[in-house]
This record gives structure tokens, sequence and C-alpha cells, in this order.
């Protein structure tokens, strides 16, 4: 590419930065403003707008358009402020852009196929521009953050999800693929708006959903066979359903279920030492028997099990609540995931008495439902365990059960504290507490990153155990002195780096792999891994 082309595709542009010689040889003289800047320069003039924007979803758009522009400074802007940028390129500001879609909508990202393309979603995938797709993040838009049913504005968190796999673990941004699958919305408003996106129609449901989720899988398969699918923000039903009908046939995952489960249990683990009491001997209990409940209990029982523990003694360490009480054996009313944790016991209408019940030491919010914890609960929790364990995980920040001001102030600084949404750290009697942020961020770029590097054809429950415990120890008695349950944002890189060795690895060693083990698998990781420097181009 050379001339206007070059400076209009966002992958190659590098506005001001292009040489003196590449303006010649390339056709550019007199298309850029004479000064030359080095891409430090550029930051420094992209911080300037971003910090003078006013309000968060300004800055969000203003930092897609600069994606659209130049994705190098991008990703070199957001990579080197990740605690300024990832609350504006995901939870919680993502959220409100997803909310505002039609609204703040510029420059099309992503692949939106519809029911209307049953038949010819293959010919979709072949309009993507670049052919080597390794991470696929996909939607329905049916639960999007904790906020509902969003339909085809719900593509915010592809986009978003996708820019972190490059941002966190440095997978290239053209083998990313972002994919939205508008099959209407329940959202009446939505729907109704005028500005609105997607398809203004009711969700389909039943054999036609599922025949359209198919070909999508199949069509995937054909046109990227060596991509990894990430399924993402699926209503409950179908989130289930889809795991289960399509993790042993290719490589797929689901997020909310899997990178959620293993994010928490590395939370639990840090929780363990600083609390003294051991995982095996915990007792949690969960708020909100969801995808990402269900799957944080399968998890845990999976870690219990590996440290020798029987099934049936590891899943009742585990109680769940839901929008109907204690899930217990005597309840008729309970979908199949919730009936392995369904243990015998008296029913229990609300979350108070159940703490009284079951006497937990780690609560577990992931209801969405915002405030849930309140001030009897946490004090609850600080009457019961020198140190209680509270993680808040339901997002955005308008969503979770409680805020780690009032998880430190409610236990006079004693709870041991993650969110899912960030909250920015908090001084009681003079000492910092820092909240840990159970993001599923420090998870899936890197398992991500592994299986990509390994070329694994399939992503199982074990590698999301083995990352958890990867992620675990590179939790420092540093960071344990502040409270933080997870390793500082600032070391992503090297935290998905460390994962995605430990998931190829655990790939390799079972052999799920298309190429055989190297002897330098840190090697083989570095090497995948992309860095947001201009190339010189002559
Ligand atoms: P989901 O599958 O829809 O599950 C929500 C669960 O919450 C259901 O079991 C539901 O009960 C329960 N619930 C709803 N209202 C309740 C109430 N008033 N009292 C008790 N339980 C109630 O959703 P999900 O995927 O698990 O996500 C839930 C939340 O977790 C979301 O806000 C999401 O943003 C958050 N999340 C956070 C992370 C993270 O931070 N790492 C990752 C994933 C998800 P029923 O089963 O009875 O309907
Ligand atoms: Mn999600």
């Amino acid at each position: 590419k050379r001339g206007a082309d070059l400076l209009h595709d966002p992958l190659l542009n590098k506005g001001t930065a292009f040489t003196d010689n590449e303006r010649s040889v390339l056709g550019l003289r007199g298309l850029l403003p004479p000064r030359i800047h080095t891409q430090a320069e550029q930051v420094t003039r992209v911080l300037e707008s971003f910090r003078r924007k006013t309000t968060d979803l300004e800055k969000y758009i203003y930092l897609i358009s600069l994606q659209e522009r130049n994705e190098t400074l991008f990703y070199r802007v957001v990579m080197d402020h990740l605690d300024e940028m990832m609350p504006i390129i995901y939870t919680p500001t993502v959220g409100q852009a997803c909310q505002r879609w039609g609204y703040i909508f510029r420059r099309s990202r992503g692949l939106y196929i519809t029911a209307a393309d049953r038949g010819r979603i293959v010919q979709l995938l072949r309009n993507w521009p670049y052919p080597d797709v390794r991470m696929i993040v996909v939607t329905d838009g049916e639960r999007i953050l904790g906020l509902g049913d969003l339909g085809a504005n719900g593509m915010g968190i592809p986009v978003g999800k996708l820019s972190l796999y490059t941002a966190c673990a440095g997978v290239h941004p053209a083998q990313c693929l972002p994919v939205m699958i508008d099959v209407g919305t329940n959202n009446e408003p939505l729907r109704n708006d005028p500005l609105y996106l997607g398809t203004p129609a009711p969700r389909l449901r039943g054999p036609k959903y599922d025949e359209l989720l198919e070909e999508f899988v199949q069509a995937v398969h054909q046109m990227f066979p060596q991509a990894c699918l990430q399924f993402e923000d699926f209503g409950n039903a179908n989130a289930f359903a889809l795991l289960h009908r399509y993790e042993d046939r290719v490589c797929c995952f689901n997020d909310d279920i899997q990178g959620t489960a293993s994010v928490t249990l590395a939370g639990l683990c840090s929780a363990a030492r600083l609390s003294g009491v051991k995982l095996r001997d915990m007792r949690i209990l969960f708020y909100g028997a969801g995808e990402a409940g269900i799957g944080i209990g399968d998890l845990v029982v999976d870690a219990l099990k590996a440290e020798g523990i029987g099934e049936p003694a590891a899943r009742r360490q585990c109680w769940f609540v839901d929008s109907k009480g204690l899930v217990v054996q005597s309840r008729t009313d309970l979908v199949s995931h919730k009936l392995r944790f369904a243990h015998e016991h008296p029913p229990v209408q609300d979350l108070g008495a159940a703490i009284e019940a079951i006497k937990p030491h780690a609560l577990i919010g992931v209801s969405g439902m915002a405030a849930a914890f309140t001030e009897d609960v946490v004090r609850a929790m600080g009457r019961i365990n020198p140190r209680p364990v509270v993680f808040a995980l339901s997002n955005p920040t308008s969503k979770a059960e409680c805020t780690a001001e009032q998880a430190y102030t409610w236990t006079g600084g004693r709870a041991i504290f993650a969110s899912g949404s960030p909250f920015a750290p908090v001084t009681l009697d003079g000492q910092v507490h820092v909240p840990g942020q159970g993001n599923n961020a420090y998870i899936f770029p890197g398992v991500g990153l592994g299986i990509l590097a390994s070329q694994s054809t399939r992503v199982t429950n074990e590698m999301f155990l083995v990352a958890a415990q990867t992620l675990a120890g590179l939790v420092t008695p540093k960071d344990l002195a502040q409270g933080r349950v997870y390793p500082e944002l600032a070391r992503i890189r090297e935290v998905s780096a460390a994962i995605a060795i430990a998931v190829a690895g655990n790939a390799f060693d079972r052999g799920l792999t298309r190429q055989i083990r190297p002897d330098d698998l840190a090697g083989l990781i570095r090497e995948c891994m992309y860095q947001p420097d201009y190339e010189n181009y002559v």
C-alpha cells in the first residue's frame, strides 16, 4: 500500500511518524504536516487530548477513533497506561458505550451476522479482510455485563475483549475477529429506538436459533480452522447449552463461565494465604447461581479434587443462593447445572439467613443485583470470620453487590475484598486497602495466547485450573500486605505470558496440539507476542 491508502489503513498507518524517506518513497509527501514526530511524541498528544475529555464515554469514543486511525499508537497508549485505559475500553465504560451504541457509532468494526444470513455465513466470513483469524469473540448480546439484553449494541463487548487480547497478551490485532450474532432483542425500548442499529425484532429462539449458531460454528471451522472461539455474554440458557454442545467438538470456551471461574479461584487462593483458611477448609457461599457462579463452583471442585478431596465433599463446600433462596435438594424448580450443588438442607429464603445457616468463610456476589450485600450481610460475614472474604463481582460498577469502601468499613478493615469492576484504594484509620479486580482480563488473554501458540485444538477446564494456579503463584507477599489478591495490572503482560506458557504446556502434555512441543516454550510464546512498535517500510 502507498499514499492515502496507507494513511487509511489503521494497521499500517503511522501518521506524523512516517519518516522523510518513507514519505518520498510511499507517495506521502504533502499528505502529512511537515514536522515528523516520534511515537513517544504522538503518545504525548494522545494523552493530552484523552485527559481533556470530561466524561468517560467521551474518552471511550476518542480511544476507539484512535484505534480506527492508528492501531499501533492505540496499543502503545493502552499498554503503557493500562490502569487508566482499561476502565475505559472495558468495564465499566464499555457498558455505557453498549447502552449508547446507536448514538456513538462511527465506523463499523467486526462482523454482524443476522438470522437472514442463514445459508450464507461462509460468504460473510469471506468478506472479512484479514485471512489469518486466530481469536474470535462472539456474543448475541442477551446478557451484556449485568445490564441485560442489549441486542446488537452488545458488539462493544467483543470489540473490547479483543482489544484486551492484544493489549494484555500481545495477540496480533489482525488475528482478532469480533462477531455479533444479531438474532433480535427482547429489549423493547431499544427495538423502538429509531437509531438502534440491530434487527428490530424479538429474539429468535428454539431450533432456528440453534441452526444459525451451528452454521456459524461450522463456517468458522471451514474458513478459519486455526481459530479459537470465545462465547461471551450469551444469556444463561444458551451459554450453558452452547458450551456443552461445542466444547468437545471445536476449539472454544465460554469466558463468563470458565474465565470468571479461573480468575475467582486465583483470588480465593490468595484469600487463603491472607486468612490462613486453606481452600480445602473453605465454605463458600455464592450469591447468584448462573454462568459465573456455577462456573466458579465447578472449578473450585476441580481444584479440590486435584488436592485429593472426593467430589461429594468438594461440592459440599460450595453453597448457592439464587433468586428463590438457598439452593437445596428439596427444591423442585432447579435447572440441571444447579442440581450438582443442591445439598440436603432445610429451605432458606434470603441471603442473611443463608449466611447464618452456612457460616461461610467466603461470600461471592455474581448476581447482577446492585447493593445486595447490605450492611447487615457484610457485618455478619465479619462476625463469623476474622478475615471475611467478600467478592462483589457483578459488573459494571453500578451493579456491584457492595463497594470496596463498604466492605472495608463494615468489617473494620478486615475484609478480603475483590470486585469485577475497578474500585480505588480505600484508606481506613491510616491504613491503605487495595481492592483486587477479579477481572477476567487476568486470564483469557493468556489462555488464548497459549492456545494460539501451541495450536491446541481444544480448550479444557484443566487449562483454566492451570491458569488460576499460575495467576495465584504470581501474587507477591507485598501484594498481600496491601490486601491485593491479584498482581498489579501493570504486570499483566508478564502474567499473560506465564499463563500462556502454562496453558500451552498443558495442551502439549495432553496431546491436544497440531504441532510438536518445542524445546523452548517461553521462546515460542514470546515470539507470538505483538509489540506496538512502528516498523520501517522502506
Ligand atoms: P446469569 O447466568 O444470568 O446468572 C445470574 C444469577 O443471579 C442467577 O442464578 C439468578 O438467579 C441470580 N439472581 C438474580 N437476581 C437475584 C436475587 N435477587 N437474589 C439472588 N440471586 C439472584 O448471569 P452471570 O453470567 O452469572 O453474571 C452475573 C453477574 O456476574 C453479572 O453482573 C456479570 O457482570 C458478573 N460477572 C462478573 C465477572 C467478573 O467480574 N469477572 C465475570 C462474569 C460475570 P436465578 O437462577 O434464580 O434466575
Ligand atoms: Mn462477559
